[in-house]
């Protein structure tokens, strides 16, 4: 054993805030200590309750104060908060530095939210480091910062709060900062210190943040409309009134049900579309008379001069200039729509048989200034056409394929990605439902690395999970209709039997409706408040949903957006049923990967059946069961919670279960039984619980 490890047991009692350590905890701040010690990778499952985020922060300061540099991913705000509560009941001498997402800064050049791509066009930004040493708004001697060699200076009273957390973060000993936004700028945040030691919080949901920011996604539609904002903001006043005209002229049908909003609203059928497609073709023809009379619409692109922060033309009318611009954009991003629309949906694509490209490069300056005038913060016409730039540079390891009206480019395998932005530090994964450790650590990129598997600190009798043995099995498989009907049949024998605060997760919508339709025809046996998760609901809405439900109680019926990250304690919550096994529906990204692991397995000798299957449970196998768990996970968060779960789907009873618990999954028991003896035990068990009170 290390022998700093004494030295090691005496700092962190000096400096935990409260008089009792678990062991949990010790064990925990332990194998970090000898881990970056040993210089190994380590992956913790650390259940809710454990403690994880102060037994991870106390080895962080302890190794910062030594000289070494840390850096904490998160991946929600949440997180960061709470990092950030804990860090002040700790007292140290240590710079310490958070950094968001740009969209969480307020940008002073636009006065909106910061974007990067805006940022990164805006290079003339007052409110950036530069080479003046006296600030150009305040007058006021800047402050050197040296990077790479290279000097420059930035005013500490004007410059703006991202640019100021960058520097921040360039000398501090611990930066917290959310996984996406190390992707962009790990290389500008180690230019000053290289970082020793990566703790990554959350770490279940790094493989889906890195790949999402990987991911190129080419949506025309939305560059499209940004478009035809434009061309409306920069029209002549004489267009306008044809535009109103327009508008007025559809805005009303013969059924009278058409408006404005509803132009970006996905409920409206297939009339609306047409409709709406006539009505835009109409607002680009109205743009090309008008344009036509005095240019030739080719040309006008090449007219316009951008000096950074304005566009001119030297040739023509300017709003002349800036509209056949825009619509011979128009005209291009059409025929990349069409093209992708004629291609075949969910189907693996070759590139070679993708080459789109835009020749237009007066594009990005005129929504560079579309947005500054307007104050608006995203550049989603900047972004599709980096996108097309980008989607030409991919290699093998991209899946594209079509998903509705947009291009999708994902990288199969994220561990190269992240084996970067690791460098030589030592690499530390936690999380409550990490799930089966090896996987993870295999699909993070970490290698061989140490693990540990902490107990959960809460009672297990206090919690139940019922594995339904006569429960629908929902696999598609052509009986959805038969299928809906005895699982809702079972959901609503459930709820009325237990007659407590319950939460009903779903896979998809279409079963909530259904069992929400089920629900209300028989809300009279129920006697009880339902609330419903609608599609479209923002993060807001979400919350102040799950609000309702707490204060309230009642049935509260969700989908695999409230498996996470929603706390809902004590008698607000006791009883979770999982209709449906959360299987990831196949897309062309997920049958690849399965493809390649299933090819890599072969060539070690693993046969077919055996290789197929393992791909398998890595892949589709492995998302379900940590989805599963993180359901399971909304019943207990404090310690005198109690309660139910239930698993309506048959095949969690049937096999599920117990290949979960075989691969490390499930860390509980569960016990089967049939509906009838379900509805018996479920308010025994409850009343037990409910005495205490
Ligand atoms: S540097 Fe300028 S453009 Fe970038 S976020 Fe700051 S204020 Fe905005």
């Amino acid at each position: 054993m290390d022998r700093g490890i004494y030295e090691f047991r005496e700092y962190y009692k000096s400096k935990f805030p409260y008089y009792n350590i678990r062991a949990q905890q010790k064990k925990m701040m332990e194998i970090i200590f000898n881990s970056v010690n040993n210089k190994k990778n380590l992956v913790v499952e650390a259940p809710t309750g454990v403690g994880k985020t102060l037994s991870y922060l106390i080895p962080s300061l302890y190794f910062a104060e030594k000289g070494k540099r840390v850096i904490i991913l998160t991946e929600t705000i949440d997180q960061q908060e709470r990092i950030f509560e804990d860090l002040n009941s700790l007292k140290h001498n240590l710079k310490v530095s958070f950094m968001m997402g740009k969209g969480n800064f307020f940008c002073k050049s636009k006065g909106d939210k910061a974007n990067r791509l805006y940022c990164q066009l805006n290079k003339k930004c007052p409110y950036r480091p530069n080479k003046k040493p006296y600030c150009s708004i305040c007058g006021a001697k800047k402050e050197p910062i040296t990077i790479d060699g290279i000097t420059k200076y930035f005013c500490p009273f004007c410059v703006c709060d991202y640019q100021k957390s960058k520097i921040e973060c360039l000398n501090a000993d611990i930066v917290v900062m959310n996984n996406s936004i190390y992707y962009y700028i790990k290389e500008e945040i180690d230019a000053k210190r290289n970082t020793d030691i990566i703790i990554c919080d959350e770490a279940h949901k790094l493989e889906g943040s890195i790949r999402n920011a990987a991911t190129i996604s080419i949506n025309p539609e939305i560059a499209l409309n940004r478009l035809r904002f434009m061309a409306y903001y920069f029209a002549p006043n004489t267009l306008r009134k044809y535009f109103k005209r327009l508008d007025d002229e559809y805005k009303y049908d013969d059924k009278n049900n058409y408006n404005n909003h509803a132009y970006f609203n996905d409920k409206y059928n297939e009339d609306f579309w047409n409709h709406r497609e006539t009505k835009i073709e109409d607002f680009w023809k109205i743009i090309h008379n008008y344009v036509s009379n005095y240019a030739n619409i080719e040309d006008c692109k090449n007219t316009l001069i951008f000096d950074g922060e304005h566009i001119t033309s030297w040739k023509l009318k300017e709003d002349v200039a800036i509209l056949g611009t825009l619509l011979d954009g128009y005209y291009q991003i059409l025929n990349i729509k069409k093209k992708i629309e004629s291609l075949e949906e969910n189907k693996e694509l070759n590139k070679k048989d993708l080459k789109f490209k835009i020749d237009n490069k007066a594009l990005v300056p005129l929504e560079f200034q579309f947005i500054c005038n307007k104050k608006i913060t995203d550049m989603p016409l900047m972004e599709f056409i980096d996108n097309i730039k980008n989607l030409k540079t991919t290699n093998s390891n991209f899946v594209i394929y079509r998903n509705r009206s947009s291009l999708l480019c994902e990288p199969v395998l994220v561990s190269s990605y992240l084996k970067k932005l690791y460098g030589g530090a030592v690499v530390i994964h936690c999380s409550a439902t990490i799930g089966n450790l090896k996987v993870h650590a295999l699909k993070t990129g970490m290698g061989a690395s140490n693990t540990l598997v902490l107990d959960s600190p809460f009672s297990e009798h206090r919690k139940k999970i019922i594995a339904l043995s006569d429960g629908e099995d929902m696999k598609y498989d052509g009986r959805k209709e038969l299928k809906r009907k005895k699982a809702n049949e079972n959901i609503f024998k459930l709820l009325k039997s237990a007659k407590c605060n319950s939460l009903v997760l779903f896979k998809s919508f279409e079963d909530l409706n259904s069992a929400y339709k089920y629900l209300i025809n028989n809300s009279n046996k129920l006697n009880q408040k339902i609330y419903c998760y609608e599609s479209g609901m923002d993060g807001k809405d979400a919350k102040e949903l799950k609000e309702r439900f707490e204060r309230n109680g009642g049935i509260l019926l969700a989908t695999g957006r409230f498996a996470e990250g929603v706390d809902i304690p004590g008698d607000a919550l006791t009883m979770v049923i999982i209709d449906s096994l959360p299987f990831p529906v196949p897309t062309p990204l997920l049958n690849r990967e399965q493809k390649l692991l299933e090819e890599g397995l072969k060539k070690k000798n693993v046969n077919n059946k055996n290789a197929h299957w393992m791909a398998f449970l890595m892949t589709s196998f492995h998302i379900m069961s940590r989805t599963i768990v993180q359901m399971i996970g909304r019943l207990i968060r404090a310690e005198d919670d109690y309660g139910v779960v239930v698993v309506q789907d048959k095949r969690f009873n049937d096999w599920v279960a117990e290949e979960m618990k075989k691969r490390g999954y499930l860390k509980d028991n569960y016990i089967s039984m049939n509906i009838n003896k379900a509805v018996e035990y479920i308010p025994k068990f409850l009343n037990e619980f409910k005495s205490e009170k």
